[in-house]
């Protein structure tokens, strides 16, 4: 039997504002949304981790109709930190984190020694749909 009355936990977040960013864009669809432990979790940034962060819930029978927009929501996410492939435009891309402190460390000890920031292979980012690397 389903229950269309009952609160469902769609996101977690470790930042109040966030976690307020996703309550408006859901409200403005005439989603009712309530955030449990933001008050616990606003008194020190490891209490947040330790509570399980900030819950976001909304009515069983709204989850439809919030899918697409918390699906949004995550896709601006990956845009807004460059995580799109210009190739393609997929949001399906790894960062190759190795790659980049590797690139860090060129850097730095280029400019240290006096040799130049340059590097052979800069990207660390690939797209995981077209294979395409920057
Ligand atoms: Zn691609």
């Amino acid at each position: 039997m389903m229950h269309n009355n009952k609160l469902v936990e769609v996101a977690r977040f470790f930042s109040s504002s966030d976690a307020h960013i996703l309550r408006a864009l859901l409200e403005v669809e005439d989603i009712k949304v309530e955030i449990f432990d933001e008050q616990f979790s606003s008194l020190n940034p490891v209490d947040s981790v330790i509570s399980g962060g900030i819950k976001l819930m909304i009515l069983n029978s709204d989850i439809l109709k919030a899918e697409p927009i918390i699906q949004r929501y995550y896709d601006n996410l990956k845009i807004e930190a460059g995580n799109i492939c210009p190739e393609c435009g997929s949001l399906d891309v790894k960062n190759d984190y190795v790659r980049r402190f590797t690139g860090v460390c060129y850097a730095t000890f280029g400019a240290l020694l006096g040799t130049g920031f340059q590097r052979a292979t800069p990207q660390y980012k690939k797209c995981n749909k077209c294979g395409y690397e920057w």
